[in-house]
């Protein structure tokens, strides 16, 4: 049996890992060696030709290390890889105006198995914004490093654009694919999941209260519009109980705006926006790629709109 080379490897191993950025805790004992071995292969050559794709696989495995533990042996060599990849190669010399590891993050990581097949194919059309060389280039394999080591242990890497931390973005897929109406398969009971928003809001501190209203708020809508059994009953006296405590500590008697925007009447966008505003990362995110249809930062964290919100959302709780 001969062996395969490493490209031949790294190729072979993109779709294992697209599953895996998708599918996130489905196959914990894959996921692991798939992530020990990457780690390993870009510790082992991480100026190498192919560091690009090794960094990128540890990209895609961020979905799945956000559900572990920083002890866990696959984590710690996921961030020493990095860290090794992004020395070696973060003042390599460059003349490209920009790189693909400074965009949105969170809109790029859906195509980055698309990447990764164009770049290991010569043969292949070349369709990103970004041009191919920028992708290769060594600044960038140290950028997309330096992604990986702030997801892990944030504040390793802080120069790196804002993203979602994946532990929210973990949540959020979790309750939009609720009310979209296809649960994912992580969802055992589906009143189970939707009781985290109001645990969340009802110990959230003072700089998480307002997203942590809004993803109640969006939870609250979705009950009222499909829940009528007991389960529901239960959560609708757990969200109530801990929009009662968000109003308590709310003062919103010194507000300037004339007036304030509506959440996006689309409860999967107003999850978005709570999930988005309930953490210092995912706020400076929402500032960076602002979504057209979100309210802007200032407005949506003033606290007359965030109390107001949830006098509302509490009131049709109450009425439903
Ligand atoms: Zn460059
Ligand atoms: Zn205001």
């Amino acid at each position: 049996m001969t062996e395969r080379s490493p490209a031949a490897r790294a190729d072979e191993l993109i779709d294992a890992w697209e599953e895996m950025s998708e599918h996130v805790d489905d196959d914990p004992q894959t996921y692991e060696r798939l992530v020990i071995e990457c780690a390993h292969e870009l510790a082992a050559d991480r100026r190498g030709p192919l560091a690009c794709r090794w960094t990128l696989g540890l990209v895609l495995a961020l979905p799945y290390l956000s559900t572990r533990n920083p002890r866990d042996d696959d984590f710690e060599a996921a961030f020493d890889a990095a860290r090794a990849a992004d020395r070696a190669q973060r003042d390599a010399p460059c003349t490209h105006q920009g790189h693909p590891f400074q965009d949105n993050f969170e809109g790029e990581l859906g195509n980055m198995a698309d990447v990764m097949r164009d770049l290991a194919d010569d043969g292949r059309s070349w369709t990103n914004s970004r041009p191919r060389d920028a992708w290769l280039c060594p600044r960038n394999v140290a950028g997309y490093a330096r992604v990986v080591m702030e997801s892990l242990r944030p504040g390793s890497a802080s120069d790196v654009p804002p993203f979602l931390p994946f532990r929210d973005r973990y949540d959020l897929e979790t309750l939009t694919a609720i009310m979209e109406g296809y649960p994912l398969s992580r969802t055992y009971d589906v009143a189970w999941d939707l009781s985290f928003a109001a645990s969340a809001l009802q110990s959230a501190a003072d700089d998480e209260l307002a997203g942590r209203v809004f993803v109640a708020a969006a939870v609250a809508w979705y009950v009222e519009s499909e829940g009528d059994d007991s389960d529901a009953r239960e959560l609708v006296d757990e969200l109530a109980a801990a929009f009662e405590r968000a109003i308590g500590l709310l003062h919103d008697d010194a507000c300037p705006h004339a007036t304030h925007p509506d959440l996006p009447s689309d409860t999967t966008q107003a999850l978005w926006v709570g999930m988005h505003l309930a953490s210092a990362r995912g706020r400076a995110a929402y500032e960076t790629w602002p979504e057209p249809w979100a309210p802007p930062l200032h407005t949506a964290l003033c606290s007359a709109f965030v109390a107001a919100t949830a006098r509302d959302s509490l009131t049709r709780l109450r009425t439903s």
